[in-house]
């Protein structure tokens, strides 16, 4: 028998959170059970939701869960009950690509991600006595408990509210490490963003953080802009505004040295690798559809210019999320700005709001979960 948990079930493609008792496993070899005390809500989930995973439901999603480790399981080194820690993506920190440091482009990185069991194909939660899939990202964070990965696992100062540091586990430091790890944007350089959602927001507050001199920031939406400002966009513009790609180079001299598509789609990526200056990079974070493809000027890439995918940021969350933890202490990433709170039990409220773009950052507040 396991440990009865509860957690937030999607049992069939669009449809709603049911949320219901579960059985938990004991944590394995490398494993942490952790108590969730919040957990953000990224749009892959919402991808998931409307049934991107293409495997038999039901399914507990979550990937930007925050708690304190109350088990861990053998071989576990580093973490110890009482711990406070932020949950991030699972590598398996072995492979070619782990071993050059390259963590977010895993070899097992898919099986320990996206495929909703452990790597090795088992399931950590029972519901209704048949396993359910319940290891998304090696977390599955829209429960009470769950089994994480001591990979990873971020130990934080406990000290600061969980609920306010959740989300950096993927959206915040994906935008963040685009801009400070993949680009390693310098003082006095220009950077644009395309879509200010959480991702593009956290761009902005990392390219205030690294001293750009310019940071132009595109949306649908006028509050996102004016938000967008508020964290340290200089010039915004309504993505429809005809003429806009010629208004930005013209703005920015001839082009901006790097751009972020955080969209997902063609022809954004067309516009931001068209906004960068000859030997500029255009990064690209959106989730595009399974079969998107994006046509560019060859003639403007032979001038040097990069076109670059970017998975979470290029970073090791072990290194960042302190990182990015700190510099929120200082008041210079202010991602508390960007959250919302819900209670757990109204986590479908909670993907509306983030659907009508009323809500950047839900944040889902678990249940005697609370803070260390
Ligand atoms: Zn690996
Ligand atoms: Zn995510």
């Amino acid at each position: 028998m396991g440990l009865p948990v509860r957690a937030a079930l999607l049992r069939e493609v669009g449809g709603p959170f049911v949320i219901d008792e579960v059985e938990l496993d004991a944590p394995r070899e490398g494993e942490l059970r952790v108590r969730v005390a919040a957990s953000g809500i990224c749009h892959t989930d919402l991808t998931y939701r409307a049934g991107a995973g293409r495997f038999p439901l039901p399914v507990v999603l979550g990937h930007e869960g925050a708690g304190v480790v109350e088990a861990v399981g053998e071989g576990v080194t580093g973490f110890q009950p009482g711990d406070a820690v932020v949950l991030s993506y699972f590598s398996c920190r072995g492979c070619r690509t782990c071993a050059g440091g390259h963590f977010p482009y895993c070899e097992r990185g898919y099986a320990g991600n996206f495929s909703g069991s452990r790597p090795d194909g088992s399931f950590p939660m029972r519901w209704r006595g048949e396993p359910v899939r319940s290891s998304f990202f090696h977390q599955s964070s829209f429960a009470t408990h769950v089994l994480a990965h001591q990979h990873n696992a971020v130990k934080v100062d406990g000290s600061v509210p969980l609920e306010r540091i959740a989300p950096l586990g993927c959206g915040f430091q994906t935008g963040a490490g685009a801009v400070l790890e993949a680009f390693r944007l310098q003082r006095g350089q220009q950077l644009a963003v395309f879509g200010a959602g959480s991702v593009g927001l956290a761009a902005i507050m990392a390219a205030r953080v690294a001293g750009a001199a310019r940071i132009l920031a595109v949306d649908l939406s006028a509050e996102r802009l004016e938000l967008a400002r508020e964290l340290g966009a200089t010039d915004t513009f309504l993505a429809d505004e005809p003429g806009l790609t010629k208004t930005m180079v013209t703005l920015t001299r001839g082009g901006v040295d790097f751009a972020l598509e955080c969209v997902g789609s063609p022809q954004v990526l067309r516009q931001a690798f068209d906004v960068t200056r000859p030997l500029g990079t255009c990064g690209l974070l959106g989730l595009p559809g399974r079969d998107a493809e994006v046509s560019l000027s060859m003639t403007a890439l032979l001038m040097g210019r990069r076109l670059v995918g970017i998975l979470e940021g290029n970073v090791d969350p072990k290194a960042f999320i302190p990182r990015l933890v700190a510099l929120n202490a200082e008041g210079r990433f202010p991602l508390e700005k960007l959250s919302r709170a819900y209670p757990f039990e109204a986590i479908n409220d909670a993907v509306h709001d983030m659907e009508a773009r009323v809500a950047v950052k839900p944040v889902l507040r678990m249940p005697g979960g609370g803070t260390t």
